[in-house]
């Protein structure tokens, strides 16, 4: 074990100083730590100091976020078209530094690679707000967040034995080829589906694997929250039960997830939910969701900050900003950002006291919309109660749009009720009384602005036809009554 003891000095000592990693060693750590799990079961002292590494303790970070932040300004000023500019119009300043849009990423994003680095693999967003942005990795930086990400799942209860099924976006390439790898180096089995039909989703979930040495059924579901959402409604008018499922964890991500569609898709898939929040350009930087519906981030990775989306300042405890992200070295060494503005709205939380199981690591709230939308009730508010309604299609369809003394909630239902409409307006007048009123429409198409999700991202198949008769489609049923428009 004296081995295995020098490689975890070495990654704490880089973790320390910001010199950049052994990947060679980082693997075998991983590869420590798999053994040791498969000699001494779940849960070990030793198993459980070796995951301890991959998070320093408060004080430590504290005394080398300074210093990480100084490095990733002086590299970027120093290796980047975009920012060497910048810095030569203006003092490096750390209490002033600029913000970067991902408009500005969009418009240059070879202006954001370091001269130093050696690019190997473009990775593109896969959002829902027009042109991607490129983002590009080097190899280092690829085996540093496949060991990492393989250490943190681990941790999470990731075995050999388990089954990891990806239904995010086969285009999105950082996170389909961190799955790969990641599997690889942890030995458990992943498939990559991809935004599929909900059915033949389902129909992954539930067939037998007959696998050596893995579980039975998938037990990991990986799925954008609209996705999961369109196989939650799937699941919940369908034939299918909880139990005809074997899975343990889902980890929806990519877009808000509500309280409502958590508990429902708890229900209807029979596993616990744990929400993530991750961007491809803010790598490796991720948000965890606690039992208390805080968003966690081990802020050793980059620095985190909760801005006013119009003078960038930042905001008082307690207040709503656009989240704000610098990845540090010697995490990222290729497309190098400084202050990314990515659009997220979270609350910077009241006190700093949280009695919480990660009470110790840096948090925000969920996130609540995006920046860019207008103003009104957040994205989750609203989501928050249409999705409580199971008579209101999943994944949610609505629009904002303005009105007399307020929005205009627009939502997309095909056969509303009486009694969902009242349910409704209760709903609203004690959560968002601000609204001047609300419009069903049977067709999401004639909602008044689109309303996109990333579940729209469909990839094709010629798959169903095989697995679902036609006649499994439902039949359209007569409006109970003629309520659409009415409610303005
Ligand atoms: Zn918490």
């Amino acid at each position: 074990m004296l081995a295995t003891g020098l490689r975890q000095l070495r990654y704490g000592y880089s973790l320390l100083t910001g010199r950049r990693f052994s990947a060679d060693g980082l693997q075998k750590i991983v590869a420590d730590l798999v053994e040791t799990l498969d000699e001494f079961g779940e849960t070990t002292d030793e198993a459980a100091e070796m995951l301890m590494v991959a998070e320093p303790d408060a004080k430590a970070e504290q005394e080398v976020v300074g210093a990480r932040l100084r490095q990733a300004v002086r590299d970027a000023a120093t290796s980047t078209a975009y920012y060497r500019e910048w810095f030569g119009r203006h003092d490096i300043d750390v209490d002033d530094l600029p913000i970067t849009t991902k408009a500005q990423l969009k418009s240059a994003p070879f202006a954001f690679v370091s001269d130093r680095s050696q690019p190997v693999l473009m990775a593109q967003t896969t959002g829902t707000t027009g042109v991607p942005a490129s983002i590009w990795f080097s190899r280092y930086e690829l085996d540093v967040l496949s060991c990492l990400n393989a250490l943190a799942e681990m941790l999470a209860g990731l075995r050999r034995h388990h089954v990891v099924a990806n239904f995010g976006s086969s285009r999105a390439a950082l996170p389909v080829y961190d799955l790969m790898r990641t599997s690889t180096l942890v030995g458990n089995g992943c498939l990559q589906v991809g935004i599929v039909d909900p059915r033949i989703a389902i129909e992954r979930l539930a067939t037998p694997l007959h696998l050596p040495g893995k579980a039975n059924q998938v037990t990991h579901m990986v799925a954008n929250a609209s996705f999961l959402a369109a196989v939650v409604q799937e699941v919940e008018q369908g034939a299918w039960k909880a139990a005809d499922f074997g899975l343990r964890q889902i980890f929806p991500g990519g877009e808000i997830l509500t309280e409502a569609l958590r508990l429902r898709a708890e229900e209807a898939l029979g596993a616990p939910v744990l929400e993530t929040y991750a961007a491809t350009e803010i790598t490796p930087i991720a948000g965890r969701v606690c039992s208390q519906r805080h968003m966690h981030f081990a802020t050793h990775q980059g620095q985190i900050e909760v801005l006013d989306p119009m003078t960038h300042r930042p905001v008082a405890p307690g207040e709503i900003g656009v989240l704000v992200v610098t990845p540090y070295p010697p995490f990222r060494d290729t497309t190098l950002l400084i202050r990314y503005e990515t659009g997220d709205l979270v609350r910077r939380l009241a006190t700093d006291k949280l009695s919480c199981e990660l009470a110790n690591v840096f948090a925000t709230s969920q996130v609540l919309g995006r920046a860019d939308t207008l103003a009104g009730p957040l994205a989750r508010e609203v989501l928050e109660i249409l999705q409580t309604e199971p008579a209101i299609p999943l994944p949610t369809r609505y629009a904002l749009v303005p009105g007399r003394s307020g929005p205009v909630l627009h939502v997309a239902v095909p056969r509303p009720s009486r009694r969902l409409v009242s349910r409704l307006e209760e709903l609203i007048a004690q959560t968002l009384p601000g609204l001047d009123g609300l419009v069903l429409t049977d067709d999401p198409d004639s909602l008044p602005s689109p309303c996109v999700v990333r579940a729209d991202l469909r990839e094709h198949s010629f798959e169903l036809s095989a697995l679902v008769p036609a006649a499994a489609d439902p039949a359209p049923v007569e409006p109970e009554s003629d309520l659409l428009g009415a409610l303005a």
